[in-house]
């Protein structure tokens, strides 16, 4: 078995081998710039580019020319926040990305007004209370579709419907749930993903934007991607983009229940063999490859030391640098010491029984082995 396990798929997943053989032609034999169209080469990779934005839009249910390639959801995220002007107002949750919960931040400063909801103990964003801050002056809401940290997928179709019958705009970043549930787009405006999440590269996401809606640019100049992001495009990386999204279509709805079940069955060891084991995040809803658990009397940094054959994380990797109780736990409501002494386990494609079994054990152990230093 190849050493360590890697369980840490919200943070980034490896490009898998045949979106990596879609994209090297386009390094070097196809190396053309879209723009270009006054050449053959030009003509090559502008072709290969359109069809990789018919394969996405076709997957996510839109018109392939309302996705824009970006260098990435948080460019994206970015971009999506721009609708907003001073003495308008944004409505987003407390448990955002950091790419979204900045840009928020920036706007407040710069004369916008903006309402945090809370979630409940789950994560969710109940429509309630979305309803309760809308105003005249809400401009666009903006809600995630599934959260990186405790996996609570949100009611989309019904959080964007409310804004559709009132004439507010509606974001959603997919960024965690494009490519692993459905999102239902019908009533969103804009949404962002990103390939690195599913098995393609990293640096290349894209934006959807529904046609009549137009948000400021954050990169300018020679209105590349219809002045949504200039800077020639990442052709390779929109190849990389394009196929993984494909393979996502193709193995999805398979791999979706595996990974709920090996989840489930990773939940249920830590459960029934260890003491003081307490389970972040929703029950249900919740993205099929996600576990958050809190250990009582463990330090998360020790853990995730200590657990040398494991690629662990206690949070977004984003986050990762700061210290402190994630955002994201405080805001469903879990205690500061239970937060500090939380992991955060992302299942994905490689993993199988033989590593949730090994892991089990591994984290019994070691566990024990920490409680018995900090109690002596
Ligand atoms: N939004 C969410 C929910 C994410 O999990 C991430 C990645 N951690 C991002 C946005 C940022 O994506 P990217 O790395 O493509 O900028």
């Amino acid at each position: 078995m190849r050493l360590p396990i890697y369980l840490d798929h919200h943070a980034t997943t490896p490009v898998d081998p045949a979106v990596l053989a879609k994209m090297l032609p386009y390094f070097t034999e196809h190396f053309g710039n879209p723009a270009s169209i006054t050449h053959g080469h030009g003509r090559k990779a502008s072709t290969a580019v359109e069809d990789a934005r018919i394969a996405i839009g076709r997957f996510f249910g839109v018109l392939p020319p309302e996705i824009y390639f970006t260098a990435g959801a948080t460019e994206s995220n970015n971009i999506a926040l721009n609708l907003v002007q001073p003495g308008q107002q944004l409505i987003t949750s407390a448990v955002e990305h950091k790419s979204i919960l900045a840009p928020a931040e920036r706007l407040r400063k710069r004369g916008a007004e903006v309402a945090f909801l809370a979630p409940d103990r789950e994560g969710v964003i109940h429509p309630e209370a979305l309803l309760a801050e809308l105003k005249p002056s809400t401009r666009l809401v903006s809600i995630e579709a599934a959260n990186g940290e405790i996996g609570t997928i949100q009611n989309i179709a019904e959080l964007s419907r409310v804004c559709r019958e009132r004439g507010v705009l509606f974001h959603t970043d997919m960024t965690q749930a494009a490519g692993k549930v459905r999102v239902d787009l019908s009533h969103v405006d804009l949404a962002s993903f990103s390939a690195h999440k599913v098995y393609g590269p990293k640096g290349i996401g894209g934006l959807f934007v529904r046609r009549g809606v137009r948000s400021d640019p954050v990169v300018i100049g020679g209105g590349q991607e219809r002045g949504v992001r200039a800077g020639t495009v990442n052709v390779p990386g929109v190849m990389g983009l394009g196929a993984a999204i494909q393979l996502r279509a193709a193995e999805m709805d398979e791999e979706a229940p595996r990974l709920a079940a090996l989840r489930d069955s990773l939940r249920a060891a830590l459960l029934a063999e260890i003491d003081g084991v307490s389970v972040n995040g929703p029950r249900e809803l919740r993205l099929p490859g996600n576990l958050n658990v809190s250990f009582d009397r463990i330090e998360a940094d020790s853990l995730i030391l200590a657990m040398k054959h494991f690629s662990l994380s206690s949070g977004s990797a984003c986050s990762a640098g700061e210290r402190g109780p994630s955002h994201v736990l405080r805001a469903i409501g879990v205690s500061d010491d239970a937060a500090l002494g939380s992991i955060r386990f992302g299942l994905g494609k490689s993993n199988t029984a033989e590593h949730i079994e090994m892991l089990v054990d591994d984290l019994k152990r070691v566990v024990r082995k920490l409680r018995e230093i900090s109690a002596a």
